[in-house]
């Protein structure tokens, strides 16, 4: 995992001492798959979030969803590709806001087929919010 990042930031050009601060946190999703281990029930998302710490090379959060049936909260599995553009897009953005080129904030076009079911998304804080709303434009963390 540490290592897909270390690698995507090679390739970008990207320096783990010249991370920025105030934009090392970046969040992404995809298209993740979740089991629940205490039913069994399995499905996915296309709303699977990680939050990427830059700096620290590492994944500083999984954002979980809450099972249909029973309710239990798990975390999303990723394909090792899905994961691999998933960072990608995180450096590139990484990239626009330093250099300011990222437009406002951008709601991104929610590309799956099921709708996003946010009152099982811990993003969403279970129904609280949208999570995707993008909120990259701040420089918060919103961890
Ligand atoms: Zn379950
Ligand atoms: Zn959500």
């Amino acid at each position: 995992m540490a290592r897909i990042i270390r690698e995507c930031m090679k390739e970008e050009g990207l320096d783990r001492q010249d991370v920025q601060k105030k934009y090392k946190i970046q969040s992404v999703h995809d298209h993740g798959t979740y089991q629940c281990r205490r039913c069994g029930h399995s499905w996915s998302s296309y709303h699977s979030c990680l939050t990427l710490d830059l700096q620290q090379q590492r994944i500083a959060r999984r954002w979980r969803q809450k099972c249909d049936r029973c309710k239990k909260i798990e975390s999303p599995w990723f394909h090792q590709n899905v994961l691999e553009d998933m960072v990608e897009y995180g450096i590139r953005r990484y990239f626009k806001l330093v250099k300011g080129t990222l437009n406002g904030s951008v709601a991104i076009k929610p590309k799956g087929k099921p709708p996003h079911r946010s009152d099982l998304c811990e993003r969403c804080g279970f129904g609280k919010r949208q999570c995707w709303i993008s909120r990259n434009n701040s420089s918060h963390s919103d961890l």
